[in-house]
């Protein structure tokens, strides 16, 4: 009697999970932080830049974080 060959079951599908997310950018704000698909991120809507944090998008901005009243700058 002829054996079925299960050896196209043995490694199965590959798991989607798996795989990589596609790379998008690095983050504009210049921290070399990789930007992958599917990353919730922070878009400039002037520009269309992302940044991969709204820490990253105060940098890179004219802005900083600051106690209101003091000027005294927050990190
Ligand atoms: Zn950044």
């Amino acid at each position: 009697m002829d054996r079925v060959s299960l050896d196209r079951f043995a490694h199965g599908l590959p798991d989607p999970q798996d795989a990589q997310n596609r790379f998008v950018c690095m983050c504009a704000c210049g921290c070399r932080e990789p930007i992958y698909e599917w990353d919730v991120v922070i878009e400039c809507t002037l520009t269309g830049d992302l940044y991969a944090s709204e820490r990253c998008f105060v940098r890179a901005s004219d802005a900083r974080r600051v106690l209101a009243g003091t000027r005294e700058a927050v990190t």
